[in-house]
């Protein structure tokens, strides 16, 4: 059988149900073949179907996620590393990336960037890439995730700026000696205890990273708290919320001495807050004393 056909059928035993079935048995057998995908549908398509090809799509079949069987996926750009230590970045989490650029927009880009549950690293090592001169830290209280970040820096050749360290903003003292950040990205876990997940994220993705009590608010109640300590003068936090959080997580803000600007992901739900020190909001726009 040829990979086309292969391919065709592979994408057919997977269902309609299966929004991405095709996409995902092409990066399968691109990834079986050792190719990318452009390789796989411009030079391989006729090529006998390779016997690896399989055991992949067997696991697919099963309800894993793609980006587990490959062990990397792609996020801003950047090449990264997963592994079920840590959440599969999504395309959403992107705002947080765009609505920093915006954020910093004609005016002195940040030069110490602090990431809070940083998993794959993929939030940090996106914001370094956007800012050339800037140094990061993500933090993170699974040392396994931590491996997987420290990698993946290695791999976008980001390592020199990007440093990690095992903490968890519940424990008193976390963030002694971190100094402050001009620029806190953020995307805690904020998913029910009892939501109705897909298959594929609850039985495959770290619960830790989705999971925060009943109302999905129990990390921001923590963190958010927290971060006028750790926002320089005139920082910026950037913290990714569920579609239907907007409401709860900018009281939490507000209660916080914060203002929250939303942000939406492409579909437009309400996806992240631009946090600051409402103390600072007027800074540089109010009338002149003179
Ligand atoms: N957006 C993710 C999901 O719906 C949740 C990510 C998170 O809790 N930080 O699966």
């Amino acid at each position: 059988m040829t990979v086309g056909e292969r391919l065709r059928e592979a994408a057919a035993a997977l269902g309609p149900g299966a929004s991405t079935g095709r996409l995902d048995v092409e990066l399968l057998m691109a990834h079986a073949l050792g190719t990318s995908r452009t390789g796989l549908l411009l030079r391989h398509m006729r090529d006998e179907a390779p016997a690896g090809f399989e055991q992949l799509f067997a696991r697919r079949r099963a309800g894993e996620p793609v980006a587990y069987i490959m062990g990397r996926t792609e996020f801003w750009g950047l090449d990264l590393a997963v592994s079920p230590a840590v959440l599969i970045p999504r395309a959403d989490s992107e705002t947080l990336v765009e609505a920093a650029r915006a954020a910093f927009a004609g005016r002195a880009p940040p030069r110490r960037v602090l990431d809070c549950g940083t998993g794959s690293g993929a939030l940090l090592l996106a914001a370094l890439t956007l800012f050339p001169g800037a140094e990061g830290l993500g933090i993170d209280r699974s040392d396994e995730a931590l491996a997987v970040a420290q990698a993946n820096a290695g791999r976008t050749g980001l390592a020199a700026r990007a440093r990690f360290a095992l903490a968890d903003w519940d424990a008193p003292g976390w963030d002694e000696g971190f100094g402050t950040f001009d620029l806190v990205l953020a995307n805690p876990p904020y998913v029910e205890d009892d939501a109705e997940l897909e298959a594929v994220v609850r039985d495959h993705e770290p619960p830790g990273a989705l999971f925060a009590g009943p109302e999905g608010l129990d990390a921001y109640r923590v963190l958010v708290p927290q971060l006028p300590r750790l926002l320089a003068p005139e920082g910026v936090a950037l913290v990714e919320i569920g579609s239907r959080q907007d409401g709860a997580v900018s009281a939490i803000a507000a209660a916080a001495g914060l203002s929250a600007r939303l942000h939406r992901d492409l579909a437009g739900r309400p996806r992240a807050l631009e946090m600051r020190d409402s103390g600072n909001i007027s800074l540089g726009k109010g009338p002149s004393d003179h």
